[in-house]
């Protein structure tokens, strides 16, 4: 199963719904937030190739933390963990449910016999068995360290009118100062999306250029 980043807003939308949809207390002891319980979505069955949030409400239920506990039993499946979703929190706001950490990057694991957790990139290997969390991981760190690069970039020259230029893989790439935004022109062409700074600008055309949607911004505004 393919992983789906920036998951969180569904399943949180998702459990919302569903805690709601039971009077927002647990089916089996009735207890709520009010008396002391913390409140999950239990998947009465597991739909293969659905995502946790994608499942009709009948098929789901809330329990709280201990009678979703006793439901799953008390080992937790050493094996058949797969990985379907990803979040960047911004911060370290986050708790691994496995080990506790804070976490910033927080990945979303479930079994067909265990609640889904969201863990940190070392337990979501451990659980997986796959390297995938650190892979995944190791690109985002690869990218954000060539962007800040490209960023604090020495081959930025800037001109007597204050114009900000450099080449990139062939590309003249200049920033240009309209009232208090920032405006892109590539070979020429010049963007309509105004930046607030030149940081900004950077990342953005960064961006572009890597993930190949260069080609795009300028049928966008050579069209016209
Ligand atoms: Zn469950
Ligand atoms: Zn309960
Ligand atoms: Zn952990």
């Amino acid at each position: 199963m393919a992983m789906r980043h920036y998951y969180r807003k569904d399943w949180q939308k998702f459990r919302d719904e569903v805690i709601e949809l039971d009077g927002g207390v647990c089916r089996r002891c009735g207890r709520g937030p009010l008396q002391g319980a913390i409140l999950q979505v239990h998947h009465k069955t597991y739909l293969p190739g659905k995502m946790p949030w994608e499942y009709p409400y009948g098929y789901c239920e809330t329990l709280c933390r201990g009678c979703h506990a006793s439901e799953h039993g008390i080992v937790r499946p050493f094996q058949g963990w797969v990985c379907v979703g990803d979040d960047d929190l911004g911060d370290l706001s986050g708790e691994c449910d496995l080990c506790g950490t804070q976490i910033r990057y927080v990945f979303f694991v479930q079994h067909e016999k265990w609640p889904a957790m969201e863990v940190g990139e070392i337990c979501c290997d451990h659980l997986t068995q796959t390297s995938e969390a650190s892979d995944y991981m190791d690109s985002k760190r690869r990218y954000a360290l060539r962007e800040s690069r490209f960023i604090s970039s020495s081959r930025w020259k800037r001109n007597q009118d204050g114009l900000l230029s450099l080449m990139q893989k062939g590309q003249h790439i200049s920033l240009e100062k309209v009232s208090e935004n920032f405006r892109l022109t590539v070979n020429q062409v010049t963007g309509k999306k105004f930046f607030k700074s030149e940081e900004e600008c950077k990342r953005y055309i960064f961006k572009i250029i890597e993930n190949g949607t260069l080609e795009a911004f300028f049928r966008k505004f050579q069209a016209k």
